[in-house]
């Protein structure tokens, strides 16, 4: 199936865009109604039906539904709500969607007004033309991803599960174009590592900073511990994501995770530091809390470790490993939370849609699954259905390293282009899952 790329589609996402960055939907608070209407009245003058959720009034969620037969169900899913913005340092004012130098600028134009816009675009568009999937299409504009307080997906799943249960999904989550030693890939992440900080408590005894032999300083202690646990290095395996991402990266089947990562560093550094994370878990000991005064030795310092673990693996198969590596002291082990830690197969129709939309827009490119080291709202669905869903929404023109250094930064704006072909990837995506 060709993909077509339409620049009144384009510019329809554009005019939409633009006016759902001039709707302040920073979270907290989130006022996420603000966006739900303002798709709700653009769907429905497009005959898309359209209802909203809402726990509390503020905070509604937006489900629309191109109703099908019998068969699976794609759902388009994504997020309203966007991270603060500090206009100080921004070239443009956050919430203008000013249209400058072929990109939109505000506060969500990556991150993701620009895929909702797309979405909605691509669920309207299709309704003009009577398209009639074989399955429901259905579009979710969730509240309140960022910071996650059951307004959003979560709570819709649990408490409204038949408004977005379906088979396949499309959020965000990747869709970056890389050209590695020679080869073309768009990562699309199929899973997501699990979030699973942790707090060390390290107790010693205070006492007067002028006189440290009397004391038992608690923050001498805990640099053992944090020493310990940088120099650890934990198992590694090839998950059947990474498996696949570095045959793609080297066009080769590795035997082993050391050649496989040998491998990627051959083909280009970035390669490596991309696919090293996806082995194993990873540990960052990234804040400590100690004595409130210079002049008072600790009897207690506080680490928090942030803490990815692989999908399948969970907070209380790897305690025993730490406990290992931090040895026989008076610590205290504390998981702070657990999230995530996802994944779906790449044996799907969804999957195919994906493939067959890269190889349209650019030949002898390929795509190439990546599990992610966040979690997005596509753990709820895995978890309450078994979705199969995908962070795709493909970008081209924008340089992904720019993007990245973008997304809950200053100056975050999207290129005109890239809006165009993400809108195009989910009319093909419909068509193909759906037709
Ligand atoms: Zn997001």
């Amino acid at each position: 199936m060709a993909a077509e790329l339409s620049d009144t589609l384009r510019d329809e996402t554009v005019g939409l865009l633009q006016e759902l960055i001039r709707l302040d939907t920073v979270n907290p608070p989130g006022n996420e109604t603000r966006a739900a209407e303002l798709l709700r009245s653009y769907l429905e003058a497009n005959g898309v039906a359209c209802e909203l959720f809402a726990k509390v009034p503020d905070r509604a969620n937006l489900v629309a539904r191109i109703p099908g037969g019998d068969g699976p169900a794609l759902l388009l899913l994504s997020h309203t709500d966007t991270v603060l913005a500090d206009a100080s340092e921004w070239l443009v004012d956050p919430w203008s969607g000013e249209l400058r130098d072929d990109h939109v600028w505000g506060r969500g134009a990556l991150d993701m007004k620009g895929q909702v816009a797309a979405s909605a675009v691509a669920m309207a568009s299709l309704a003009r033309e009577g398209f009639r999937p074989s399955g429901d299409l259905i579009f979710a504009a969730a509240a309140d991803e960022e910071v996650g307080e059951d307004f959003g997906l979560q709570w819709l799943v649990r408490e409204h599960p038949d408004a977005v249960r379906a088979e396949y999904a499309i959020n965000e989550g990747a869709g970056d174009r890389l050209e590695l030693g020679g080869r073309v890939l768009y990562l699309c992440s199929t899973a997501e590592k699990m979030s699973a900080p942790f707090r060390l408590g390290v107790f010693g005894r205070s006492g007067h900073a002028s006189m440290p032999g009397i004391a038992d300083n608690a923050l001498v202690k805990a640099a053992g511990l944090i020493e310990a646990l940088a120099a650890y290095e934990p198992e590694r395996s090839l998950g059947p994501e990474t498996t696949a991402l570095l045959e793609a990266l080297t066009g080769e089947t590795a035997s082993g995770v050391d050649e496989a990562l040998a491998r990627a560093r051959a083909v280009h550094p970035l390669a490596g530091a991309l696919v090293e994370p996806l082995l194993s878990l990873t540990l960052s000991p990234t804040m400590a809390e100690a004595s409130q005064k210079r002049n008072v030795i600790p009897a207690r310092c506080d680490v928090t470790v942030d803490c990815r673990l692989l999908p399948g693996q969970l907070p209380a198969d790897v305690e025993p490993l730490l406990r290992d590596v931090l040895g026989d002291g008076t610590y205290s082990l504390e998981w702070i939370e657990a999230y995530g830690g996802t994944r779906s197969t790449m044996e799907s129709p969804l999957w195919d849609a994906v493939a067959g939309f890269v190889e349209a827009i650019e030949p002898g490119a390929m795509a190439a699954p990546v599990m992610v080291a966040g979690f997005t709202d596509s753990h709820w669905l895995r978890e309450a259905f078994g979705t199969v869903a995908y962070g795709f929404f493909p970008m081209r023109t924008m340089d992904p390293e720019l993007a990245a250094r973008l997304v809950h930064s200053a100056d975050e704006r999207v290129h005109v282009a890239d809006l165009g072909l993400g809108v195009s990837f989910l009319r093909h995506a419909a068509r193909a899952v759906l037709g």
